[in-house]
Order: C-alpha cells, then structure tokens, then sequence
C-alpha cells in the first residue's frame, strides 16, 4: 500500500510543503496521508490479519470502502463472497491498479472532482514557493537550491542517478527524458551539446531587421543599463531617489506623501530612498526585490537603473545587479570616518568596485556624496578621489574612465544640473551626475547572436502560463516564437512581452523583459535558468574548466575547495576539483603545473564543479554568461572566465 499511494504522497508533499524536503525518505512521507486514507490502511491492515494475502488488495479496498472502513462489515462482505468482489478478484494487476487510484480517490472522501480541485490548488501554491525561492536566491543566505528543490524531481529524475530521483520521478517526468547528445566541442574535448527538443520548433521567425527596429524604438537613443553600488549608508538610494525627482519621474503629489510618511515613520531623511523603493514593480506585486530597478532618460541615452543593497550580506544581489549592468555610479560618503568605514578591509566600497569591474563594467562614476557634510571642501573631495584612484586602478579601471562627482543626495547639488553653491562653484566646474551618466559610451549590443536571457524572477500572473523577468544578453525574441530553457532543458511558447509595463511584440539583447510563456511548468523553472534560442541553445554542465583570478584571500585554495558560484542571477554551491596551472598575470604563460594550492593574487587555470547543472556559455563567445565570481564564508574570493565547459548533466 505505501508503494501505491506514495508517488502521490510525495507528490503533495513537493507541491505544498515550503521546507526543505530533500533526501526525504519514501516512509517519511505518511504524515502527507489524510485522515480518510488512514482509516483505509487501517481497516486493511485488520482484514489482512484475518485474510492474509488471500484475497486481492483491490477486493478489499472496495469492500472497506463500501462498508464505510468498518474493518468486520468488510470481513463480513468479503466472505460472503459477495458476486462484485468476486468478479474483481479475478481482475487483471492494471485493474487493480487503476481501481486503486479509484478507491484512493474515495478513500480520501473525495471524488474524481475532488481530485481535480487537489490540482488546481498547486497551481497557486507552486507560484508562491516559486517566488520565495527567487526571493531567497536574491537575498544570500540562501538557499537558491531549496526552491530548486522543489524542482528537483525532475532534475533529479533526469539525470537518473540519485535513488531520491528514482524514487520520485512521476511518470509524465519519465516521459520527457531525452537522451544526451555527445559531441566534439570547440575546444577538441568531448562536449555534450544539448539535445533538440522534441516538440515542434514553433512559430518560425519573422524576418525582423532588429538594429533598425530598435534604432526606432529608442528614437536613437541607446539603452544604458546603470547599476549604483557602495557602502550601506553611502546614500546610494538617497541620491538616486533625489535624481529621479528632479527629472521629474516622481510627481510632487508622491514626493509630499513620501516625505510624510517618512517622518511619520522617524525617518525623514529616508524620502528620497523611498522614491526607488516604491516605484520597483516587485513593490506592486508585493514581492521585496533586492535590486530595485527604474528608467529615466538623459539627453541622448534610455537609462535602466539598479539600485544594488550595498549591505555585505547583499552582496551576490548586488552581483545579481552588476552582472546585468553596462556602467556604475559608485557611491561614497564623503564625511568625515565614513568614507574610511566604506574604504577600509570589511566595508563594501572595494568589494562593490571590484566586483563591478570583474563583472564587465568598465566605465564608473563616483559619486562623493553627502559633501554638504564637509562644507564642499576641495581637499576632502581629492583626498577621496586620489585615494579611491589609486585602488579603482588596481582593481582594472582605467582612469580615464571613472570620473569624480560632488554630490549631496539631501539637498540635490549636483544631481541633475551643475550646482550653484558656491562653496562648491569656487573649485568645481564638471559636469553634474545627470551630464556624466549621460556621457557614458552606450555599449555594443550583442543583438545578432542567439536569443539568451537569463532569469532572475519567476512568477504567476493571470491568465495563462506564467512569467519570467530577466535581461536579455543576446540575440532578440519575438512573440509566438518557441524558446528553451536550459536547465531544464523544455521548450515553451512567449504569449507575452513587456518591457518597463509596455507590450512589445519583440525585446532584444539589453532590455530588461518580462516574458510571459506557456506550455511549461512553472515548478521547473527557477532563478538562474537560461531561455535560449531552440536551434543554438546554451550548454548546461556540472563541470567547467575556467581561469581565475584570487583576490585578497587569508585561505590558500586546495583541491576540493567549497565555494559559491555566482554569475548572472546564478547562485550555486560548487567545488574546485581540480588546480591545473598558475599563470602569468599579464602573459597568461604557465608558471607552474598542477600546483598543491592558490594563494593571493594568483592566476590560475582550475576546474570546478556544481552541485546542479549550470548553463554557462564560453568567455570568448558570450561575454556576459561566460564570466564568475566566487564566494566563500561571505567573501568574493576570486573573479573567472570560463574556457571550457566539460560535461553535460542535461
Ligand atoms: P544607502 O544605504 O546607500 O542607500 O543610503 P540611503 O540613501 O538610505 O541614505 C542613508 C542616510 O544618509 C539617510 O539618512 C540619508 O538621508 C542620508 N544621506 C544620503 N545622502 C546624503 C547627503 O548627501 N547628505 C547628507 N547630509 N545625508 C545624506
């Protein structure tokens, strides 16, 4: 009996628990049975004892049913040889089967309808754990592979390995197994591309001339998307809230309301940070979103904001962030020990800039912020600018590309037009923030190759299907088109595309999208997955080789290191399995073969491996998917690129 009803039981329990389930065992899962059912295996458990194996499992169950689970009615009907049960006796073992899922349905008190309305609940029930799992992945601690767990079945089952996969695998999971296609990758070694689906590839894609189409869009302006990192406190929301008000994005109405609030609240100086916390469209769905994000347009530039959690514990958000950005406004409290508290070993000021610039962005505005605090002072102002110089050189900028701004978030200067104080006119005459982002140089766009996006929220919405946000990295997608999502590794159909609340009928490489898809479970799709284009889809492997650069770290590395992998909106546990050379930092030749350990500042050539599959492209082809960071106990302790990706788990 506990091998009939347990595929269901686990069943419910995947779909309705939000505790960590896995590694489970099968007999743990009897507390999911109701009370109906248990008086069943009750009334079965005292016909047996009188029975034995005499008599067949269905013929009783339909007896116990039929008697209401009284356990001597039953007796009594069995041996009365009642003509039914007789018949059903002599059943075939698929009957059985199926009269057992009959009767469990009964058994449960409940009809096939019943049964139906047991489903519709998971729908929502799903959506919800689906969030909190995208919620806990953007937030640190954790555990994105919980609410992958939730999934696991299906990972699991397919890669057919783990008994807890075996033993949960259902059987519509079973058929949608497809078999792994080795091949030779680019790099010589064998590679397992990923299999074509085997649904129909859709609707074929209309021919588009997407430069044009999105030269018209934009109305020539280019897309920027900014990320504004730094300490906690710096005044990163502050600031950028403020700005957002002087390009008038926010009406004076909400700003009143806000400062209210605010004060009603014993946070006053909070009203501008509440600009951004408030418009973020995870705010309107009731969701807290780690990275909030906004558009504002300059004179020759759409710019997409993020406003990263500049807390340590935040900082694989702000990864999340950066990871999708093109250019940072650094943010720095200049008065007087909070600039050294954000600068200084534990403060996030390096940590964000380092990260920012292993993570692709070249081009940084600082803001020295909170200068009202220091009565615009010449000399605190270069003292900060020479000093954090120095280490954003070190960290990869050019110095040509980062440019300091004066800024006061409180009172506005410098935002969004050149100030007037004169304590600051006196020695400064740059541009104001607003002029600086707009100087930036709009990046390449990758929209000519295939479609990837990688996702960073899944959630139900009305209507059909559900949706999936994230920013596309390359090639462009068009509605109706077939998409893949790799892991794990189905297609699905985009009903809808909105970009910043407004449907398109197309999105390309650079916009931040919300994809509407049908045709795939909500449950299989997490945080981090990659939607491809079906006919050149991303790879997924456990395993990769990379290069990697260490930072500052007190721990050598060895063989079987633990670390966190993060790239995109990824979070996964992995290790480093293997130590393959140290290198040249500038020459990249190899210094020494198969090394015991890393340390500090080395470059190296490693492999690591995943808990889960991961879709990872190579650095040389995709940029933004092909490059890392990694974190252990709470700290980034090395940057990579991926050079080869060795082994498929799909
Ligand atoms: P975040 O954590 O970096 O986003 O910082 P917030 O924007 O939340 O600001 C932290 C505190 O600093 C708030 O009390 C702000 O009012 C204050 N603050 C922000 N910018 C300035 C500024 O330019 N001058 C002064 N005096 N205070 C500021």
């Amino acid at each position: 009996w506990k091998k009939l009803f347990n595929p269901n039981c686990i069943y419910f329990f995947l779909d309705f628990d939000d505790d960590d389930v896995y590694g489970q065992s099968v007999d743990d899962d009897y507390c999911c049975i109701s009370p109906t059912t248990a008086k069943l295996y009750s009334c079965l458990d005292h016909m047996r004892t009188v029975l034995g194996d005499a008599v067949h499992d269905s013929v009783l169950t339909q007896a116990a049913i039929r008697c209401g689970f009284d356990p001597q009615k039953a007796l009594d009907a069995v041996l009365s040889e009642d003509a039914k049960t007789a018949q059903l006796t002599k059943s075939t073992s698929e009957e059985t089967a199926s009269v057992a899922r009959v009767s469990q349905e009964k058994a449960g008190g409940e009809s096939h309808a019943s049964h139906n309305k047991l489903d519709s609940e998971v729908v929502p029930k799903v959506a919800r754990m689906t969030v909190s799992g995208k919620k806990q992945t953007m937030g640190f601690d954790v555990p994105r592979y919980l609410a992958r767990e939730n999934g696991v079945v299906a990972a699991s089952g397919r890669r057919g390995g783990s008994p807890e996969g075996a033993t949960a695998t259902p059987a519509s999971e079973a058929t949608s197994k497809r078999p792994e296609t080795p091949s030779k990758g680019s790099n010589g070694e064998e590679a397992y591309s990923v299999p074509t689906p085997s649904r129909s590839t859709g609707k074929a894609r209309q021919s588009i001339n997407i430069k044009a189409e999105l030269e018209k869009r934009q109305g020539g302006k280019p897309l920027l998307n900014l990320v504004v990192i730094g300490h906690v406190d710096a005044g990163k929301s502050t600031l950028m809230g403020h700005l957002l008000y002087l390009l008038g994005n926010v009406n004076k109405r909400t700003m009143h309301k806000y400062e209210q609030e605010s004060k009603k609240a014993g946070k006053a100086s909070f009203a501008y940070a509440w600009v951004l916390d408030e418009t973020g469209e995870e705010r309107n769905r009731g969701v807290t979103m780690d990275v909030g994000m906004t558009k504002f347009e300059t004179n020759s530039k759409v710019v997409t904001l993020m406003d990263a959690p500049g807390h340590k514990d935040f900082i694989p958000n702000m990864i999340t962030g950066a990871a999708q950005a093109d250019v940072a406004v650094l943010v720095v409290d200049a008065s007087r020990g909070e600039f050294e508290a954000g600068f200084e070993a534990g403060g996030q000021t390096r940590e964000h800039a380092l990260l920012v610039r292993s993570l692709g962005v070249t081009q940084l505005a600082v803001g020295v912020n909170k200068m009202d605090q220091v009565n615009w002072q010449q000399d605190r102002f270069q003292d900060i600018s020479s000093k954090l110089g120095h280490f954003l050189k070190q960290a990869g900028f050019k110095e040509s590309d980062v440019f300091y701004v004066p800024t006061s978030g409180l009172t506005g200067e410098n935002l969004a037009t050149r100030s007037s104080v004169s304590q600051l006119t006196s020695w400064y005459s740059g541009p104001s923030l607003m002029e600086q982002i707009d100087a930036f140089k709009a990046p390449q766009r990758s929209v000519d190759k295939p479609f990837r996006m990688c996702v960073s929220d899944v959630f139900k919405d009305q209507g059909s299907g559900f949706c999936v946000t994230g920013k596309i990295e390359a090639g462009y997608i068009q509605l109706g088109e077939r998409i893949l999502a790799m892991p794990p590794n189905e297609t699905c159909t985009v009903k809808g595309i909105t970009l910043h609340d407004e449907a398109l009928d197309w999105a390309a490489a650079g916009d931040h999208v919300s994809l509407t898809v049908t045709g795939m479970d909500i449950i299989k799709i997490n945080v981090g997955c990659v939607f491809c284009d079906i006919k050149e889809p991303i790879r997924a492997c456990t395993r990769f080789r990379a290069r990697i650069l260490l930072f500052n770290i007190e721990v050598p590395i060895t063989q079987g290191f633990p670390v966190l992998l993060h790239y995109q909106t990824v979070s996964e546990p992995a290790t480093i399995r293997k130590l393959n050379s140290v290198l040249h930092k500038s020459s990249g030749e190899v210094l020494k073969k198969k090394p015991k350990c890393l340390s500090k500042g080395m470059n190296a050539i490693v492999e690591i491996q995943t808990q889960r599959p991961v879709s990872l492209e190579l650095y040389k082809d995709y940029k933004e998917l092909g490059r890392f960071m990694l974190r252990y106990v709470g700290s980034t302790i090395a940057a990579g690129v991926v050079t080869e990706v060795q082994r498929s788990s799909l």
